[in-house]
């Protein structure tokens, strides 16, 4: 890339150490500056356009350039920029929050702690936990298990719940409490002549025999993305979650649901733990809470999971964990205004009315010579791509193809990935697709 020396793409390799990427290649060929976002869309420096058609990172669900955030966060902080959670104090935005989340959720839920980002909230959710069953006398119950290609995060927790090999490589993760079962998608790992019936089975079966071989009365609880996002959009067969709820339930373990790509829309419903008839002990909320304009998640935890943790901190005099921006009062007045302006303008109900089209749409590139086969649920899909002579590395091709064509999109390992901003309208879906089949004619 022709850059001059002090062009904010120089200054950036000179400064940044970057993200999620190959330092050497960003050295090399550095990053596109976003400058600007307008709706769907978000505008180079160069003035050159394109779809986000990934939402950001899965999250951007008003779409960019919300008028309503940005006054909720100068309203907020010019009143109180900041305040603490520490030593029993609060203020309104929190607990406004955490009243909204409670009565969105349609099973019984107690309380919302508030944190920062997915990692912090499912790194913290495990120390809970750990917290909990201590306090229960039963130390010995302390191993989480998390799912191949399940995501949870980077932090040394939550990092180790994930299954994704680049995040633990090098890391020296995952710690050795956190244990793994089985990918449950049919379409990258159902046998050849396998039913959808008989790849359930087949899942549920790896998990009985991880929890024998391990033992129940080591095992606390178990993470699950209701639909896998970051390991390649990976919905779960039918069946899979009311087989996994009933061993857990057998086995006297935790279920925590990480909704943080799933939750407020995704899947056509508020929280896919609707879709798929899911009922968990705790549910992980960020992303779309706040639509990433500020850092917000929260977790969101039952009576069962709270009152031994609530015993426990009495006995010790304090719940020995905190963040300085722990229920952050300016991100938590954006989030609020996030999730009314989700509920007034019924972009759940778009989603839902979007998503037969979208899946026809994602569908429809599965039909390019590229392409092997389409998966996804309401506004998430992808499809995975063949015939790439180094395995792997199809998605990125395409992807980067793509993105010259003007659609921002995430290719994961021979995948690509579509997540768009809940406000996409039925023109801006055709827009969309026929971008990205313009780009796999180009690239093809
Ligand atoms: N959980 C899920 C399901 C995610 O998709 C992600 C991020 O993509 C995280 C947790 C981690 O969130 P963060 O990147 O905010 O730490």
């Amino acid at each position: 890339m022709d850059m001059l020396p002090n062009s904010t793409e120089a200054r950036d390799i000179r400064y940044q150490m970057p993200a999620a990427a190959d330092m050497r290649k960003h050295e090399e060929t550095g990053s596109v500056v976003i400058e600007r976002g307008e709706g769907i869309y978000v505008y180079d420096n160069t003035g050159k356009r394109y779809i986000e058609g990934l939402a950001g990172l899965w999250s951007v669900a008003v779409g960019f350039g919300e008028p309503r955030l940005a006054k909720a966060a100068f309203d907020q902080m010019s009143k109180l920029p900041y305040y603490h959670q520490f030593n029993y104090k609060t203020h309104g935005p929190s607990v406004d929050l955490a009243e909204k989340l409670l009565s969105l959720i349609p099973f019984p839920m107690s309380k919302v702690h508030f944190t920062s980002s997915g990692s912090e909230a499912n790194d913290l959710v495990a120390k809970m936990v750990w917290y909990r069953s201590n306090a229960m006398g039963r130390p010995e119950k302390k191993k989480i298990i998390g799912r191949i290609k399940g995501y949870h995060g980077v932090t040394i927790a939550a990092g180790s719940i994930t299954g994704i090999e680049r995040n633990h490589t090098s890391f020296d993760l995952p710690l050795d409490r956190m244990i793994h079962t089985s990918c449950p998608s049919y379409e990258l790992f159902g046998k050849e002549g396998e039913s959808e019936a008989d790849f359930t089975a087949r899942m549920l079966a790896d998990l009985e025999a991880l929890i024998e071989r391990e033992g129940a009365d080591t095992i606390a609880a178990m993470w699950g993305e209701p639909v896998m996002g970051a390991g390649g959009v990976l919905p779960p067969p039918a069946g899979y979650w009311a087989g996994v709820q009933a061993i857990l339930r057998k086995h006297d373990i935790l279920l925590v649901a990480d909704e943080v790509i799933c939750g407020f829309g995704r899947t056509g419903k508020m929280f896919a733990c609707e879709t798929y008839d899911i009922v968990p002990d705790v549910l992980v909320l960020s992303k779309q809470l706040s639509s990433s304009y500020l850092p917000l998640s929260a977790i969101v935890i039952n009576d069962a999971f709270y009152q031994p943790i609530a015993d426990e901190s009495h006995r010790i005099g304090s719940f020995g964990h905190g963040f300085t921006a722990s229920g952050h009062p300016v991100a938590t007045a954006v989030g609020l205004e996030n999730v009314k302006i989700i509920e007034e303008r019924d972009l759940v109900g778009n989603a839902a009315r979007l998503a037969q089209m979208f899946q026809a749409g994602i569908k429809d590139l599965a039909t390019h010579p590229l392409a092997d086969h389409a998966r996804g649920v309401g506004l998430i899909g992808a499809v995975e791509l063949k015939g790439w002579d180094k395995p792997g590395q199809a998605g990125t091709a395409v992807a980067d193809r793509m993105q010259a064509e003007g659609l921002i999109i995430r290719g994961i390992g021979d995948a690509i990935c579509f997540c768009p901003p809940l406000i996409i309208t039925e023109a801006q879906v055709t827009e969309m697709f026929a971008i990205a089949r313009a780009a796999m004619d180009a690239v093809a």
